[in-house]
């Protein structure tokens, strides 16, 4: 039985508890968020890894690093370190968008040393294949397809990316307007490219219910992907996109059906007064299924900061309801990440999910608010470094003033008016 089949039969299960604690919420609220679709714990039946995570309403705003290699550049230990600073640095999830001739040794190493959930997006590897043995993604078949979903099930992978959303009617309704950029995400280019030189119907859509007996028999949550999702802010909340939406709202109900958790993945391109009726949208169509965001990126224009335009449309996203933030590098749209725009990204999607959370009156945002607050009036340095959302740059910063020991900082010297305070009440 998968988490959702056992919520739905009341039954506690240790994840839940896991879940309860970490959040401080009571476990049957947890069980009642599962069966409702409104929470999920993604976690294979395969794995275990210590820090287990929920996901939906009432809790916490969770944060995914995307990592993996590239035809470019394919180093499981660069990777493996890109791993190892987004957990140091708070994330909640990584997912493995390898590509490259390494890319089955170096999930394999990704799920062994992970000790967060771990999601992937089957299609890529698939696609790969399909190229390494000269044939192309438009060739493929739902049993190529099938395999990569099973052998990635099997290995312990925990939410998969699959866009059976991307349909003939999604297409044509990308047809019958003037999209600036037409598709941007690589799973969703795959599949029109596939349906426009097959004139069929897209194979993850038609066999939808054989994706998801895999992913039921080893408790893998669909994350189900935005294949048409704007590239531009310009083209956001466009016919394309809400035939998309429209599609995963009936795929969510069928796959809750068949006891499959769900994610369901939003737009990565969205000004900032779109958002609001971005997340209520997808809420109401998908009855309050988590939601999963790119960002958004509220602008175009901030290429090497892509990560601030990402965290101002993560933090308004959050604090209208969506639930998980993919985070977003400064290398975004330019290279593929180092670790340390790795780390940058993390920590600018963490300011984001805090901030959201304060406003949404979650308490241990408040308590770490309030303890910085705290911290600020004594003027205690080290405090305030602890209570940061990323110490190191904190501490190299008050280090690198030359400040020493000094109650004040660099900005005001003898003037602080903090200090001031301090003698006049
Ligand atoms: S010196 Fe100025 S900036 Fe620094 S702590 Fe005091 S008031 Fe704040």
């Amino acid at each position: 039985m998968t988490q959702k089949q056992k919520a739905l039969r009341g039954i506690v299960t240790p994840e839940m508890r896991v879940v309860a604690g970490y959040e401080g919420v009571e476990v049957e609220y947890v069980r009642d968020g599962v069966a409702l679709g409104t929470i999920a714990i993604p976690r294979n039946i395969r794995r275990s890894f210590p820090s287990v995570r929920g996901i939906g309403k009432g809790l916490r705003t969770k944060i995914n690093a995307n990592i993996g290699s590239s035809p470019y550049h394919m180093s499981a230990e660069d990777e493996m370190k890109k791993l190892r600073a987004a957990v140091a640095y708070g994330a909640d999830a990584v997912m493995d968008l390898s590509l490259g001739s390494k890319l089955i040794d170096i999930r394999r190493q990704i799920i062994a040393e992970s000790p967060v959930m771990v999601g992937t997006v089957p299609i890529y590897q698939t696609a790969f294949e399909l190229s390494s043995s000269r044939r192309d993604i438009t060739d493929m078949t739902i049993d190529d397809f099938l395999r990569t979903v099973q052998s990635q099930a099997e290995e312990g992978v925990d939410f998969m990316t699959i866009h059976s959303g991307v349909t003939l009617q999604a297409l044509q309704a990308l047809g019958s307007q003037r999209r600036i950029l037409d598709i941007v995400s690589r799973g969703g280019s795959f599949l029109a490219a596939w349906m426009k030189k097959n004139g069929r119907q897209s194979p993850l859509y038609e066999h939808y219910d054989d994706i998801l007996d895999i992913l039921a028999a080893y408790d893998v949550t669909i994350s189900l992907g935005d294949g048409m999702r704007p590239g531009a802010v310009l083209d956001a909340t466009d016919p394309a996109q809400i035939t998309e939406l429209v599609t995963l709202s009936g795929l969510t109900r069928r796959a809750w059906d068949k006891g499959v958790q769900v994610l369901v993945e939003g737009p990565g391109h969205v000004p900032i007064d779109m958002i609001r009726e971005n997340i209520r949208l997808q809420k109401a169509l998908c009855k309050g299924a988590p939601f999963y965001v790119l960002g958004p990126l509220v602008t175009d224009c901030a290429a090497g900061y892509d990560h601030i335009a990402g965290a101002i449309g993560g933090a308004l996203a959050a604090y209208y309801g969506a639930d998980f933030l993919c985070y977003v590098t400064p290398a975004e749209h330019l290279r593929l990440p180092t670790v340390e725009h790795v780390i940058e990204g993390v920590v600018a999607s963490r300011i984001a999910a805090h901030a959201a959370d304060l406003a949404k009156g979650m308490k241990y945002a408040e308590e770490q608010d309030a303890a910085m607050a705290r911290a600020r009036k004594r003027l205690d340095w080290e405090s305030q470094t602890d209570l940061s959302l990323d110490p190191r740059k904190a501490r190299t910063l008050r280090e690198s003033s030359g400040i020493g020991k000094d109650d004040v900082c660099t900005m005001c010297g003898k003037f602080c008016a903090i200090k001031r305070m301090h003698d006049v009440f």
